[in-house]
């Protein structure tokens, strides 16, 4: 480790300048000049057939004697540029020191005990001016040699042709490129080659330094976590992060932890090894991960659980030790794993799938980092999750994540705070817009989802040509936001549109008429996203329910189907959302909560997660016959209650199914101007209804859909 530690300061202190050593360094390239240098030796001074050509230029007195001698097996005549001329084995074989300038046994070009045409092209090579006056020459000897062999001798005609046709020497032609027009294409596939393996080899080398790219198959073993140092920072502050004060109170500690270690070790406290944020998707734990990494001023290494997993086997765990090993190095630092879930979940053998050895050798090497043997002093892990209900127990345990940082939705100022710091960049009416009443209007929203809004306010606000954000283009993105698109264009025939009337009218009666159910705030029958209608609510922020707010909702909610069967007889598909809401909450009831009598205080809820993949029922068959039971006699109770409510309201229904069928979106007010002031007070945070709600402000947490 130390040795990696003083590479890395001799790199930064040589940045820029040469390093020293270099020079001497051998660079590996070389080996491929070689290698290709050897190559072309080998094309060049080898033919085709296998053989060595040798080759001496020649004048026309020596070339005259060769061919007056016969020693020449062939004549080439290349290009008609020269001539080549090759010796027959009989003619070295003889030994005439004529041809000791090819063939000599005591070094000429070729020397060899045994010499062999075999192993050579040996030839001659003479450099005419012009082709036709070579060939006259040649036709010169061959007179010769026929005047030689016919004078004095009686032959017939046919003898005479055969002599000639045997005197006559026969040049062949031949066509060649030069050198590198007959070897460019070897040659280039050659150079395409060793670039290619150069190339392949460079970027493996850099895939491997930063733990992916082309090399990821050979540096799979390596951590894939982004390190975020003084070089590279993020740029997001505790500044950024609204609300959470507590949470940023602790993570702010830990970052003291790592730079002021001696106040808490003194006094014999040690260090804590982690921290883990837990809490419902989109309220800022990964912002706030950022947010230490701006302001830590260690290095922070961020990943996320899912980085650990790879198709091969024992690549999680040769990822954690990686991991460590790189963080040891720049200790004091942070690891952030987002979604450790990925890897952290209960270990455990399940019927389905078996043990996931994979992920259970992961989070066993990663337990055994973080409380192991291994020193590792000043490396401090931050993990962030949504269900630290099904982490493993052993992670959770004091000396690995000591701590639990809850991060929760936001409350009504929080909510105002995280509309401030989104709303900075945003161009918007500022004696309109205000962010406490758009922090009213949010209840149960999200950080994430506040961010959207005002993103979406933005994009619906130009999409109007508008210059400034009004607060309308807010409300509007709200309701986009918790609803989905408005679709005006859907085709609804009167009737659907009437059922739809009277079933949305059905919620809001039933509502209104129940003390628990949550404060009713508009209903409208215009489609948005899947919905054909919707009454809207903001639910009550609660930390407990009781059974009868419950059982109240629950009622709410069959109210629509209710209210379809009274008027109409018979009932529709529109109720499948609320169906399967209403079944949700009565088996939740019954089965989690110990909320029924029969079933009494019991509860089959396993906050471990491996009931998930297990085909065994924690109860037995009776019991759940019972729960089934149960569930429906609570759901048909619920129904029953509503047609009860509903009958008895009848009148008061259809003049508020009549109004929304022709005014399509109805207001809390319109409401109880058909059944009176509601006989309980709505207990919503930040709101009065009756004096808000005149401006025909939209405003929901929770929609009741009617497909
Ligand atoms: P998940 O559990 O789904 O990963 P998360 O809790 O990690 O969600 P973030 O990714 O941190 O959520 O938040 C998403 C976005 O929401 C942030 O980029 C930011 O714009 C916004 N946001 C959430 N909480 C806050 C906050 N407290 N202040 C400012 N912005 C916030």
């Amino acid at each position: 480790m130390a040795e990696q530690k003083q590479t890395n300061k001799a790199k930064q202190t040589n940045k820029g300048k040469q390093n020293p050593n270099s020079k001497k360094k051998f660079s590996i390239y070389w080996i491929y000049v070689v290698l290709f240098a050897a190559i072309v030796f080998l094309w060049t001074s080898g033919t085709k057939d296998g053989k060595s050509n040798v080759s001496r230029e020649v004048n026309w007195e020596k070339l005259q004697k060769v061919i007056n001698n016969k020693d020449f097996s062939q004549i080439k005549v290349i290009n008609k540029e020269y001539a080549e001329i090759f010796i027959k084995q009989e003619a070295i074989s003889r030994g005439d020191t004529m041809y000791n300038d090819i063939f000599k046994n005591d070094g000429g070009i070729f020397s060899s005990d045994k010499l062999s045409l075999d192993k050579l092209n040996a030839s001659y090579v003479y450099k005419f001016v012009d082709y036709q006056d070579f060939r006259e020459q040649l036709q010169t000897i061959e007179n010769q040699w026929n005047v030689q062999d016919t004078l004095g001798k009686d032959l017939t005609e046919l003898q005479k042709q055969q002599i000639i046709a045997q005197n006559r020497i026969n040049p062949t032609m031949e066509k060649r490129g030069g050198f590198w027009s007959e070897n460019s294409g070897f040659l280039i596939s050659t150079l395409f080659l060793i670039v290619m393996w150069i190339v392949i080899f460079r970027m493996m080398n850099r895939g491997s330094a930063m733990g992916g790219g082309i090399g990821g198959i050979f540096s799979v073993g390596k951590s894939k976590a982004k390190l975020y140092d003084k070089d590279k920072n993020t740029n997001v502050t505790f500044a950024d992060v609204a609300g959470l004060e507590e949470a940023k109170v602790e993570v702010m500690e830990i970052v003291d932890f790592l730079k002021n270690p001696d106040r808490y070790t003194k006094l014999g406290g040690k260090i804590p090894k982690g921290a883990l944020l837990v809490g419902p998707p989109g309220t800022g734990k990964t912002l706030l991960a950022k947010a230490v990494a701006g302001e830590a001023k260690v290095p922070f290494f961020s990943l996320s659980g899912s980085d650990f997993t790879e198709m091969f086997v024992g690549v999680g765990a040769s990822r954690v030790r990686d991991l460590f090993n790189n963080a040891k190095a720049k200790a004091p630092c942070i690891i952030f794993i987002d979604e450790i879930d990925a890897i952290g979940r209960a270990r455990g053998k399940n019927i389905v799938g078996g043990a996931n050895d994979e992920r259970e050798n992961t989070l066993n090497q990663l337990l055994t980092e973080m409380d192991g043997f291994g020193s590792n002093a000043g490396v401090i892990m931050l993990a962030a999750t949504n269900r630290a209900d099904i982490l493993d127990k052993a992670l959770l345990r004091a000396g690995r994540f000591d701590r639990q940082i809850y991060v929760e939705l936001p409350e009504l100022k929080e909510r105002e705070a995280i509309f401030k710091v989104h709303m900075k960049n945003l161009k918007f009416d500022e004696s309109e817009v205000n962010t406490a009443f758009l922090a009213k209007q949010t209840p149960g929203f999200s950080g994430a989802d506040i961010a959207n809004i005002c993103n979406e306010s933005a994009l619906i606000a130009a999409r109007r040509g508008k210059q400034v954000i009004g607060k309308q283009d807010f409300l509007d993105a709200v309701d986009r936001i918790v609803g989905g698109l408005e679709k005006k264009s859907k085709i609804i025939s009167p009737k659907e549109k009437e059922r739809i009337a009277y079933h949305e009218a059905g919620h809001a009666s039933v509502s209104w008429l129940l003390e628990y159910a949550n404060p009713l705030l508009k209903v409208t029958i215009v489609p948005r996203g899947m919905a054909l209608g919707a009454a809207w609510y903001i639910p009550e922020e609660r930390q407990i329910t009781t059974k009868q707010q419950m059982l109240d909702q629950i009622i709410s909610l069959l109210g629509g189907r209710a209210s379809e069967y009274i008027t109409f007889g018979d009932v529709s598909t529109g109720a499948l959302n609320d169906l399967e809401r209403a079944t949700q909450m009565a088996t939740a009831m019954v089965k989690y909560y110990g909320l029924d009598d029969k079933i009494g205080n019991r509860s089959y809820y396993d906050s471990t997660g491996q009931s998930e993949y297990s085909f065994q029922r924690p109860f037995s068959e009776k019991t759940a016959e019972i729960i089934d039971e149960r569930v429906h006699e609570l759901l048909e109770d619920a129904y029953k209650k509503a047609c009860e409510i509903l009958t008895e309201n009848k009148d008061k229904l259809k003049l508020l199914a009549e109004l929304l069928r022709d005014k399509e979106v109805i207001f809390r007010e319109d409401v109880e101007n058909i059944f009176g002031p509601r006989q309980w007070e709505d207990n919503i945070e930040g709101i009065k209804p009756k004096e808000e709600n005149n401006n025909n402000e939209t405003s929901n947490a929770e929609v009741k859909e009617n497909k």
